[in-house]
């Protein structure tokens, strides 16, 4: 992304209007400074070019037939696929009174004829590359909050936003009688990994740990890196005897694991807890907990287990 670039070649510019003569005249003025451009001679052709081009400014005549400059800028707007693309006027003079008219059914500026070459240019250069920065603005903003949300090593969701997501499930199943089940997984004797394989290797097995589980789970679930060498899953629509199945399932599929290293091939096994929501929870703060004591008794079996509170099932 170069904020600061601003090449002609780069933008798409439609013209909209009947009278052939003034598309040539405009035309012209864009073709010469380095503009690409495409025509319509109604409001109809040009929702059409819209639908089959990616566009990035309109210059659209007010005075048309059928559809009118402001019943094509109604269309627009009301299509979220186009209505942030900036459209100027193009006005004679006497329509003057219409300009209000204009700008409020979202233009963002207005040419009067007889085009004035320099004016016209510096118009459109000046809302191409307003639109250039908003739009450079809105995918850093959109990466950012990406960013904000994974764990940098394993590219889940990290312990902040997969709570946030955990309590919205939370309300939702308050809200519409359902359940879900809640995982807590913590690695076993993983400082010794650490201690016999150095830590780089203690973050590869992570990494491998996380697409291992990630492509054992439905679409629909939620996982999460819920901080060190433990993480959480979140099964929605799926009850304790259920996640159990899916937590067993998990713990054979890392004890099968065999993840190559220059000092031989390394297993791991993982102990797991297991909650269910259930009707008398008031904070998702208690299916934690109650997963956190599953961990507990599933660490004190012997670890490579899963654990879940029976009187739950
Ligand atoms: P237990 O079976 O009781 O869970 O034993 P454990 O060794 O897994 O538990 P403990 O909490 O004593 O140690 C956790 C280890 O996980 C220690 C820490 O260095 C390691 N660890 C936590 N986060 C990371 C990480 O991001 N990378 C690496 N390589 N190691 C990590
Ligand atoms: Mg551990
Ligand atoms: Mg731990």
């Amino acid at each position: 992304m170069n904020l600061d670039s601003f090449i002609p070649e780069d933008f798409l510019i439609l013209i909209i209007d009947d009278i052939t003569d003034n598309l040539k005249v405009v035309g012209t003025m864009l073709d010469e400074a380095g503009y690409n451009t495409t025509f319509a001679t109604s409001g109809y052709q040009g929702l059409n070019r819209l639908k089959n081009n990616r566009i990035d400014l309109i210059l659209l005549d007010l005075m048309m037939p059928e559809m009118d400059g402001l019943q094509f800028c109604q269309y627009l707007k009301n299509d979220p696929e186009i209505q942030e693309i900036p459209i100027i006027f193009l006005t004679a003079n006497q329509e003057q009174d219409n300009l209000v008219n204009a700008f409020e059914s979202g233009a963002v500026d207005y040419i009067t004829k007889p085009f004035i070459k320099n004016e016209l240019l510096a118009r459109v250069k000046t809302h191409l590359t307003l639109k250039q920065t908003t739009d450079n603005l809105k995918s850093a903003l959109l990466q950012l909050q990406q960013l904000s949300q994974l764990d940098p090593l394993t590219q889940i969701s990290n312990r902040r936003s997969f709570f946030e997501f955990a309590e919205v499930q939370f309300n939702q199943a308050i809200r519409d009688k359902t359940i879900f089940s809640l995982l807590i997984l913590d690695l076993d004797h993983f400082k010794q990994v650490n201690d016999n394989y150095g830590h780089l290797i203690g973050d590869r097995t992570l990494i491998t740990f996380t697409s291992t589980v990630k492509n054992y789970l439905r679409e629909i679930d939620h996982f999460g890196r819920y901080g060190g060498e433990e993480f959480v899953i979140l099964l929605p629509e799926t009850n304790l005897k259920d996640a159990l199945k899916i937590a067993q399932g998990i713990c054979h599929l890392i004890a099968d694991l065999s993840i190559p290293t220059e000092k031989g091939n390394l297993q791991i096994t993982v102990s797991i807890g297991i909650a269910v929501f259930a009707p008398q929870d008031t904070r998702i703060e208690d299916i934690f907990d109650r997963a956190d004591q599953s961990l507990y008794q599933a660490k004190a079996l012997g670890r490579n287990t899963c654990y879940a509170d029976q009187s739950q099932l």
